[in-house]
């Protein structure tokens, strides 16, 4: 008789770490050796393994009955900060007569062993790996700030984000867990539009909850649930409150945590030949806002508008029949996979999304982490913005960020660039910097007496370095970090997307209207500005080449050559707005200031760089020849358009409004990006 169980399980460890610790067992997971012989449901048995790169396999034979024989699968599926662990143990019992309850009984008592048997390997893991036993050692300045502020449990997410990013690196991609069939698997569940992440994707679904359509969110953990802070200014959350999301009165009573009258960038100056500058700009991130209270705000309006929300529910694999351009998204929840039907998954799930890893992996990172205090020493009237306060450390230059909070809190983040992968100066691990961090904090801020760490922020904020739109996948639309279309200099993620928010939604809405769902069109809805785009060569200047000084010394110039060009083009450069105009002034600024940057740029980009940054200078000019043209096209012309083709043009439209180069308004450069109109929609 032939019997068999399977479970799914998820373990809070990487797959290949799982893989090294249990192929190095004796024997199998089942029973116990005792006097060397391995037992198990009565028998004495020999165990095979057959292991290959995903999958521990043992074959087992009882050596007491022959005829007896099991088999235990174990498959290792990379859910990128866990594994999900997919067990199937297989029986086969001599010959008998089939008695179905005999083999309902054998069934139901292979499952629980199985369970059981995973469950225990599972706790044994985690309290090897509790932080309490490890870190203390290694990161004793981070554990000790963690047990304070009661957040060891967040310790383990930070290892793990580690490990993903560590693998990340060295290559080790995850499979692409995407699959194109025209047989698509039955459903438990239809909807329009499935949201894996529940972070800024929730406030997306919101938006597109109350156009009517039928959305469900789910998340690994739960949905709007917030571990960072966010500053924006006051200009872009005028664009949030344009959306209809939330109104100013809300904002004002539960959301905005401190406004502040000046942001200050300024970089160490000690050692280097340039004299210091410091930029003042009041106007740029200027308000504190709670993350967490937003995010419980749009759940609440989410559930409002009819939305369906699903906590610890892990994305398991996307199905998609570009025939019937439907998709179906496996996750899993609660100890099974549910299968939902859907127009189109939207992958909102980070920098440590598995298709966007798998697929369209970034190049440039911002490794950030920090807490909110109270008892530092900070004028609340100031955000820092930038702020370095040495040269280079350890082959990072690192930078300092500090915003006022609620009463007398402060949020402190310290961060540094780097490229990723084989072009990385540094090993990136959030867990030291954390270390780093809380050594390096009294040198940055004076701290009280009294001085506590309340709540810890940390992530990788992901960028891509160049001017080409990433393509989507058939049937998926990532959004937030998932894309990663922020600037690699100012790495604001939730400033871009909510600079971007009705486009995006908008686009959406139209396409799904008018079917126009194709990878090409799916690009179009995006948060990607080319303005934005040129900024990876300036962020190439963060990460350190030569002299321990060298980052500051150029930081410093380009201060003072926007100290000299102005407030405004220095607001529009820090804001996203940047025109055409605008980079090339700074660029032959700072050629005029500073002539020895022809030198630098050679050191720091190499010629492979050059000839790619030329290349991006004369699209971003076509760029802005395009938007300068077309935006003056008539409205009857336009209105003729095909529709792919206005579908395209309303895209083009919606980057240029993005980006403040509409003309429509003659003060549109210097007006705040909220009051200026709202999308041009044809058709
Ligand atoms: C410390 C820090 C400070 C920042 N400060 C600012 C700031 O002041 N201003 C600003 O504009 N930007 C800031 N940013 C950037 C901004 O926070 C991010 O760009 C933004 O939060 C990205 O949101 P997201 O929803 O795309 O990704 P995330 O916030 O990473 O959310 C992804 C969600 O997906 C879920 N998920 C992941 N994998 C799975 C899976 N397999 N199955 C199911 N769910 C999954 C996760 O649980 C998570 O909830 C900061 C970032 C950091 C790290």
């Amino acid at each position: 008789m032939h019997v068999y169980a399977r479970i799914d399980i998820e373990w809070s460890a990487a797959p290949a770490l799982i893989h090294a610790s249990l192929a190095a067992r004796q024997g199998w997971l089942l029973g116990a050796v005792i006097a060397d012989r391995w037992l198990w449901a009565d028998q004495t048995w020999q165990i095979t393994p057959n292991h290959s790169s995903q999958r521990l396999h043992w074959q087992a034979q009882s050596i007491t009955q022959p005829s007896l024989k099991a088999d235990l699968l174990l498959e290792l599926l990379d859910s990128v900060s866990s594994t999900h662990v997919r067990a199937t143990l297989h029986v086969e019992w001599p010959k008998t007569t089939f008695k179905l309850w005999r083999y309902w009984q054998r069934r139901r008592w292979l499952h629980n062993e199985l369970t059981n048997v995973l469950q225990h390997w599972r706790d044994a893991w985690t309290t090897q790996s509790t932080p309490s036993d490890q870190l203390a050692q290694s990161h004793p300045r981070t554990w000790q700030a963690f047990h304070t502020m009661n957040a060891l449990d967040q310790l383990q997410r930070i290892q793990a984000l580690d490990r993903r990013w560590q693998q990340f690196e060295h290559g080790q991609l995850p499979n692409l867990p995407y699959s194109q069939t025209d047989q698509l698997p039955k459903a438990d569940l239809a909807v329009d539009l499935v949201y894996a992440g529940g972070g800024l994707g929730l406030i997306h679904a919101t938006l597109m909850a109350r156009k009517g359509l039928n959305v469900l969110v789910f998340d690994r953990h739960q949905v709007g649930c917030a571990h960072r802070e966010w500053n924006i200014s006051q200009a872009e959350l005028e664009r949030l409150v344009a959306t209809g999301f939330i109104s100013w009165e809300i904002l004002e009573r539960q959301i905005i945590m401190a406004r502040y009258h000046d942001g200050i960038v300024r970089f160490h100056a000690a050692g280097s030949a340039v004299a210091p500058a410091e930029l003042h700009l009041p106007e740029v991130l200027d308000i504190a806002l709670d993350a967490g209270a937003l995010l419980d705000y749009a759940r609440q309006q989410f559930l409002a508008a009819g939305g369906i929300i699903w906590d610890n529910t892990s994305f398991e694999h996307v199905y998609h029949d570009p025939k019937q351009q439907q998709t179906v998204v496996a996750v899993h929840k609660a100890d099974q996979t549910q299968l939902i039907a859907a127009r189109l998954l939207i992958d909102a799930m980070g920098a440590t999304s598995p298709l966007t890893l798998a697929t369209q992996p970034f190049a440039g990172i911002c490794p950030t982490v920090g807490t909110v205090l109270s008892g530092a020493e900070h004028d609340q009237n100031l955000g820092d913005i930038l702020i370095s306060i040495a040269d280079t450390q350890a082959d990072r230059q690192l930078i300092w960020e500090g915003f006022p909070g609620r009463e007398h809190e402060l949020t402190v983040y310290v961060f540094y660039y780097d490229q990723v992968g084989a072009k990385a100066k540094y090993r990136h691990s959030l867990l030291d910097l954390f270390e780093d961090y809380f050594e390096l904090l009294p040198s940055y801020k004076q701290l009280q007496a009294n001085a506590q760490h309340l709540r810890p922020v940390f992530g990788y904020i992901p960028a891509r370095h160049a001017l080409n739109k990433p393509k989507p996948l058939a049937g998926v639309l990532a959004l937030g970090d998932a894309s990663a279309q922020q600037s690699p200099l100012t790495f604001c993620g939730f400033g871009s997307f909510v600079r971007n928010l009705s486009r995006t939604t908008d686009l959406l809405e139209q396409a799904l209207e008018q079917a126009l769902l194709a990878p090409q069109q799916l690009s179009l809805i995006s948060a990607y500005q080319s303005n934005v785009s040129m900024n990876w060569v300036f962020s190439r200047f963060m990460t350190p080449w030569g002299r321990p000084q060298d980052v500051n010394e150029l930081q410093n110039v380009f201060a003072h050559v926007l100290n000299r060009l102005g407030y405004d083009l220095a607001r529009r450069f820090f804001q996203d707005q940047m025109t055409w105009h605008d980079y090339n002034r700074v660029v032959l600024g700072t050629l005029a200031f500073y002539p020895r940057i022809m030198q630098v740029a050679w050191q720091v980009l190499g010629w492979r760089d050059w000839l790619r940054w030329i290349g991006d200078w004369l699209r971003f000019s076509r760029a802005a020849f395009i938007a300068q043209f077309g935006q003056q096209l008539p409205s009857w012309l336009v209105g003729r358009l095909p529709k792919p083709w206005l579908f395209q043009y309303n895209a083009a439209y919606a980057e240029w409004r993005a980006m403040g180069w509409l003309k429509s308004s003659p003060e549109h450069q210097s007006q705040a990006l909220g009051s200026q109109p709202s999308i041009k929609q044809f058709g």
